[in-house]
């Protein structure tokens, strides 16, 4: 999000002295880094969709796009499509999302349980009322999107600072300076604060609250002796979520549950016990599955609704903007919240998706604008 704030800055003010403050270069443990790299346009909410078909374009262009001088920015992009499928009780929350993603201009497809076992033989589909498939969804490696950003940004002239903010100075409704650990003092006109599951951490420092928790979920690389046909990212109401990944498979299933903290630990026998008797139901072949590497990230969870926050607190902090809180579509999201960030930035308002809803004040106002389906 910072990377793609600053680039989307940069390119619409090309005056702009731009700085980003990142303690850690190689991004250990940066979210970006431990991402699936899953881009899709299956949301509910239109900011979402929209947010997804304008980033999933711009990621398709993105390695000569964003390529400095030479040197491309390889993605990796698959266009894999994406499958998401649900019991009979979820098929009218799937429909009323498929008419939605439609009149987006989406390319979509309802599919029956029938239909579903035609195109991927080696599913389970008695307990299934259908699925929606988005063939020109897909999957990219989120290191080459944020690097790509990243030497853009500092071809443009964008400076990276590396350090950590530790202090906020605030005089009536603005903020002056940033302090940093090493001791500097960073002065400026507009702040942002993009530092995702720690943004909360930074609210803090400018006494704004922002219901923005870390939550750990783990990856699981996983292979199967068992031959499957060619499948999508599948995804069902569960959160089991996986896809295919070299001569195996990425994914994983979200425990909604987990104990929000700054925790990295890796259970490795949370596989075996929530993930492979999902995977193994689903797809019978999958019971052969064998798990070979296990990493943990955080999701950067926002607790009133699981959608981002995007915007300043008007009338307390103007100059202060968020763009936090993504709860696990940060990555496919990156290009257009850091696009329509820099609009509100550099203009006064979103120009071209107004993300208005995706603003502060449902925060203040405690108004949840949640998704509504599969998350
Ligand atoms: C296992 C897993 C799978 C995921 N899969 C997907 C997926 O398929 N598709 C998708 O779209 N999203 C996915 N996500 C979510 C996605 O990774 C995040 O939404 C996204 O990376 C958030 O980006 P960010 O820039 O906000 O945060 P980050 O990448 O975490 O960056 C925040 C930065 O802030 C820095 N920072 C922290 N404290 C300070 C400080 N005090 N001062 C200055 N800087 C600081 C950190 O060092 C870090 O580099 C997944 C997440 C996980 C954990």
């Amino acid at each position: 999000m910072g990377c793609s704030t600053a680039y989307f800055v940069k390119a619409r003010a090309h005056g702009a002295d731009i700085c980003v403050i990142e303690p850690d270069p190689t991004y250990e443990l940066a979210s970006t880094l431990r991402a699936s790299g899953g881009a899709r346009v299956l949301f509910s909410c239109p900011e979402n969709i929209e947010m997804s078909k304008w980033s999933i374009e711009f990621i398709r262009r993105f390695e000569a796009t964003m390529a400095v001088g030479e040197r491309h920015a390889p993605v990796g992009w698959v266009e894999g499509g994406y499958l998401f499928i649900v019991p009979p009780a979820g098929m009218s929350m799937l429909e009323a999302n498929y008419e939605t993603q439609r009149r987006h201009g989406c390319v979509v497809e309802l599919l029956s349980p029938a239909q579903l076992k035609e195109r991927f033989p080696s599913m389970r589909i008695d307990d299934l009322g259908g699925g929606v498939h988005s063939p020109r969804d897909g999957w990219c490696d989120p290191n080459g999107l944020l690097q790509g950003f990243r030497r853009k940004a500092q071809s443009l002239g964008v400076v990276f600072v590396q350090d950590r903010v530790t202090e906020i100075d605030i005089a009536d409704t603005t903020v002056r300076t940033v302090r940093l650990n090493d001791g500097d003092s960073l002065g400026g006109s507009i702040f942002v604060n993009a530092a995702g599951a720690w943004a909360a951490e930074i609210c803090k420092m400018a006494h704004m609250p922002l219901p923005v928790s870390p939550l750990r979920r783990f990856e699981h690389y996983f292979t199967c002796g068992n031959p499957l046909e060619r499948l999508p990212y599948v995804k069902d109401l569960d959160r089991l979520a996986f896809r295919s990944e070299g001569k195996g498979y990425s994914g994983g299933l979200v425990d909604g549950n987990e104990q929000r903290g700054f925790n990295f630990d890796v259970d490795h026998g949370y596989f075996e016990r929530a993930v492979w008797p999902a995977l193994a139901h689903r797809f019978p072949p999958l019971e052969s599955a064998r798990c070979h590497r296990t990493w943990s990230g955080l999701y950067e969870q926002c607790e009133l609704d699981g959608n981002p926050i995007i915007g300043n607190w008007r009338g307390h902090l103007e100059n202060f903007f968020v763009i936090a809180g993504f709860s696990g579509h940060g990555m496919m999201h990156a290009p257009a919240a850091g696009r329509g960030l820099a609009e509100l930035i550099v203009d006064g308002t979103f120009q071209t998706l107004d993300l208005s809803r995706l603003d502060y004040s449902r925060i203040e106002r405690a108004e949840p604008y949640a998704e509504r389906g599969i998350l």
